[in-house]
């Protein structure tokens, strides 16, 4: 039997409560410190759009009873940032100069919102909209007639601008895209030309492939000057133009960097004891390829990986597959796999899967999924992107059921040997942590 070990995580989202949970089935015995930078009790960020649209109450938000972290050998510390690592002596730093000494340690910081840039030289605000703090300043400067405009087409941007049209008619947004569509990470033109036109008919104003080049005071508003020379007058401009892992205060630690932390399938950094899980880390995807999949599914399945292994167990990941659920407007639209205009939009060097030119072709798969699935269960293609929109998720469920996501065959390197049969996996079993999390 092991001595009692404490287990620092550094981050109380997903990913770091994951890892608590885990940690507590395997060494039930074992302490745990949890610290978060922020003073809220802990939540995800996927609350934001539903907490501003008013379909949930900031009371229903926390992601653990408080009876979870009221344990013995248990600590919860809000609003202790870590601001660095000693490595060798074992000890994470915190703002107020604490130190916090750990036998393992779990790096589980999420992300930190992109900032766009473009000129701006009267300092105007630009919000984000990653953390309740954000959606704190949103709501105190939004009123009855406030012109928003959301820099970002993606998935963020996206919801907020849903959420927007929810807070009142009065309300102007506008959303602002240097790709030619909405969701370029996520869905292909055609399909995205129809959730585009949907926004549209709810009064939100798209300004597709064009950039943000400056911001100005005029008089009390906000001129936005745009890539194509025209100027947008608004009150307000929210930055959702992406989000890198939250990894500044691991500078000098030793830790091996790559986008994020990098770590391998049992989520283990390169420095003995040290963990890393969730939008921080950048880990195998189901191919192999490393990479930073900022999703909340990917979030709670890495971090059980990491707190089985910090409590001394052998667990790997099975590696993450782009995937993501989206919901507007009482609809859903789900995509699993690489598009083409995912690819486009990476940038050049960064970890993709990858698809050799030519090979891997993309299949927009509408309903019934699994009539066209079984039509291609024996050709070399895969259906590398999947896309329902769809009343109800009941329904998409039916639809999906038993469908296979062809991770073996030919075509791409996502297909080759390297994949072992514990990737062959339903769309339906790919997504059902995505529904699980957001049905609505
Ligand atoms: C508006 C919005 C909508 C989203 N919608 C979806 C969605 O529909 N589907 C989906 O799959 N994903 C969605 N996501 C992404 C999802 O929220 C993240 O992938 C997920 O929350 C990541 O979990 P995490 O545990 O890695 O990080 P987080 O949940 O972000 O937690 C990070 C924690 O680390 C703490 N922290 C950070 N730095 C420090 C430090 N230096 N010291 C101490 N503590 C620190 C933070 O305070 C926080 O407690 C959305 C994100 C946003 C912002």
């Amino acid at each position: 039997m092991t001595a009692p070990r404490h287990h620092l995580v550094v981050g109380a989202g997903t990913a770091g409560l994951s890892a608590v949970e885990a940690i507590r089935r395997t060494c039930p015995g074992d302490a745990v410190t949890i610290v978060s930078a922020e003073p809220d009790p802990p939540y995800s960020p996927t609350v934001l759009p539903h907490l501003l649209a008013g379909r949930i109450d900031a009371s229903r938000i926390a992601l653990r009873p408080e009876s979870f972290f009221a344990r013995d050998r248990c600590q919860l510390r809000l609003g202790a940032e870590v601001t660095g690592l000693d490595a060798e002596r074992r000890q994470a730093r915190l703002a107020d100069g604490a130190t916090l000494a750990w036998d393992t340690l779990l790096l589980a910081s999420g992300s930190e919102a992109l900032r766009p840039e473009l000129a701006n030289p009267h300092g105007v605000e630009m919000l984000g909209f990653t953390r309740l703090a954000d959606l704190r300043a949103l709501r105190a400067r939004l009123g009855d007639r406030t012109r928003v405009a959301i820099l970002g087409a993606g998935l963020i941007g996206m919801e907020l601008a849903e959420a927007l049209v929810h807070v009142g008619p009065g309300l102007r947004v506008t959303v602002v895209e240097q790709e030619r569509q909405v969701l370029p990470r996520s869905f292909d033109a055609e399909l995205a030309g129809g959730i585009a036109a949907l926004f549209e008919s709810r009064g939100v104003t798209l300004r597709l492939g064009r950039r943000a080049t400056a911001l100005e005071r005029a008089g009390g508003a906000v001129a936005l000057t745009l890539s194509d020379g025209s100027v947008e007058l608004v009150d307000l401009v929210v930055a959702c133009v992406g989000v890198r892992p939250r990894a500044g205060f691991l500078a000098g630690s030793g830790l091996a960097m790559g986008r994020g932390v990098l770590v391998d399938r049992r989520m283990a950094t390169n420095l003995p004891g040290v963990y890393a899980a969730g939008d921080v880390a950048e880990g195998p995807s189901a191919d192999g390829t490393p990479g930073v999949h900022p999703v909340l599914p990917t979030a709670a399945g890495q971090g059980r990986v990491a707190g089985s292994n910090m409590a001394g167990r052998d667990a790997e990941h099975e590696g993450w597959l782009p995937a993501n659920v989206f919901n507007f407007f009482g609809r859903v639209a789900m995509t699993v796999g690489a598009t083409e205009s995912m690819k486009r939009a990476r940038p050049a060097g960064a970890s993709t899967l990858p698809h050799p030119p030519g090979q891997g072709k993309f299949l927009r798969i509408l309903r019934p999924v699994t009539l066209e699935a079984e039509r291609n269960r024996n050709t070399t293609t895969m259906p590398g992107c999947i896309y329902l929109a769809s009343s109800s998720v009941a329904e998409i469920m039916k639809d999906i059921s038993g469908s296979p996501v062809f991770l073996r065959g030919v075509g791409t390197q996502i297909l080759t040997a390297s994949i072992s049969c514990r990737q062959e996996k339903s769309v339906e079993a790919w997504m059902r942590p995505f529904f699980t999390n957001f049905a609505n």
